[in-house]
């Protein structure tokens, strides 16, 4: 059962008190309070868990105050969508909105290489008028011979380059929780020059312990990549793990799915599941088209598979785009296949833009249907 709160009741007012205190005297009920910062408002929501079948719903709006109670499914209790109405889970981090009706774009390196790397992408990026990217530190590899990513020792100059051409937020993929600390550490010294979204790579998408880990935290926001080989149910409690940890700040990012189906591309696109996961949960929904495809391989019309599976997943509604480019793609050391070039930065966003008008109208067209 969720209780929601009065969006004008303060916490420490005696409505709020003594509604509290009504719901911890319930026999057998364990009481969770979760407070949402939501981009336009603040969302108190009460997680009642437990033997709540014999709690009366009425009773409950009868304290003072409550607005609402919403009786909840054993499924996604926290970033689950039980009811249409319900709020969506967007949130503001470091200037930055990201939730269910907006659309931002985190273009970078899948993996840093080089000093010279990093503020060539930073630059473009700056050029564009974009202030999200993606660098990868940490990197999970198939193989303990490939390169593994240079880790702590690029966070200086990751932060401090960021500082310099107003990047805000860097989605970085941690593996260990020690990473966090690390972060926390580089941050903290160079004086929080820029912001950074915590990744969680498909490999690691039921390694509990490290959910909680970065669930534990709630300085940064977290980027979730879907398990290339699990349900989708399977992926979504793994997501709860993150909120029943703490953080609710979660955006749910479409990676293609492991299968020989998928073949020529290297995972199989899932796109079609950005309306899916906004109708079953309340998380913003992120599409990484370059996980899922892989190559640069093109359509007799001139345009490459990365940009027309990110056109599928912009027209259906997605909320984030996380995209590999590179300077010089024939030098990246990961991923390079799919690395598009960053003089193509520009001519991306414009094709993301028409995708993104396409969606509009699209919704304001059912805006216009009477059933
Ligand atoms: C990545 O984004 O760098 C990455 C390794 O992706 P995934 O975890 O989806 O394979
Ligand atoms: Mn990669």
């Amino acid at each position: 059962m969720i209780v929601i709160i009065n969006p004008s009741e303060p916490r420490t007012s005696k409505a709020y008190q003594d509604t509290l205190k009504a719901l911890k005297a319930l026999p057998n009920v364990e009481v969770r309070e979760h407070h949402i910062q939501g981009t336009e408002e603040s969302v108190t929501e009460i997680y009642l868990l437990g033997a709540t079948h014999h709690v009366s719903k009425e009773n409950i709006e009868a304290l003072p105050a409550v607005a609402k109670v919403i009786r909840i499914s054993q499924q996604y209790k926290v970033l689950g969508r039980h009811d249409s109405n319900q709020p969506d889970l967007g949130f503001e981090y470091n200037g930055v909105k990201f939730n269910q009706d907006n659309l931002n774009v985190c273009a970078g390196l899948c993996a840093v290489d080089s000093r010279e790397s990093v503020e060539a992408m930073m630059k473009a990026l700056q050029q564009h008028g974009l202030t999200c990217t993606r660098m990868g530190a940490y990197k999970p590899r198939t193989s303990p011979y490939s390169f593994q990513g240079l880790g702590k020792a690029c966070l200086d100059y990751i932060f401090d380059l960021a500082g310099k051409y107003d990047i805000k937020v860097i989605a970085m993929e941690v593996t260990h929780e020690r990473h966090i600390d690390e972060i926390d550490e580089t941050l903290e010294r160079l004086g929080h020059p820029t912001g950074v979204m915590l990744q969680v790579g498909t490999r690691n998408a039921q390694n509990f312990e490290l959910l909680r880990a970065i669930g534990n935290q709630t300085r940064y926001p977290i980027l979730f990549k879907r398990g290339f080989g699990i349900s989708l149910d399977e992926s979504l409690n793994a997501t709860e793990y993150l909120a029943h940890s703490g953080n609710a700040k979660v955006i749910f990012c479409l990676r293609g799915m492991k299968s020989l189906f998928g073949s020529p591309h290297r995972n199989l696109a899932d796109f079609a599941h950005v309306p899916v996961i906004k109708r079953m949960t309340r998380m913003p929904v992120c599409i990484d088209p370059s996980h899922s495809v892989g190559s640069l391989d093109k359509s007799p019309e001139g345009i490459n598979d990365v940009f027309h599976a990110t056109a599928q997943g912009v027209i259906a509604g997605a909320n984030l785009v996380l995209v590999d480019f590179h300077p010089e793609p024939a030098k990246a050391v990961v991923d390079a296949k799919q690395a598009i070039p960053l003089e193509q930065l520009g001519w991306y966003i414009d094709d993301i833009m028409i995708a993104r008008e396409a969606f509009e109208k699209r919704k304001r067209l059912a805006e216009h249907q009477t059933s």
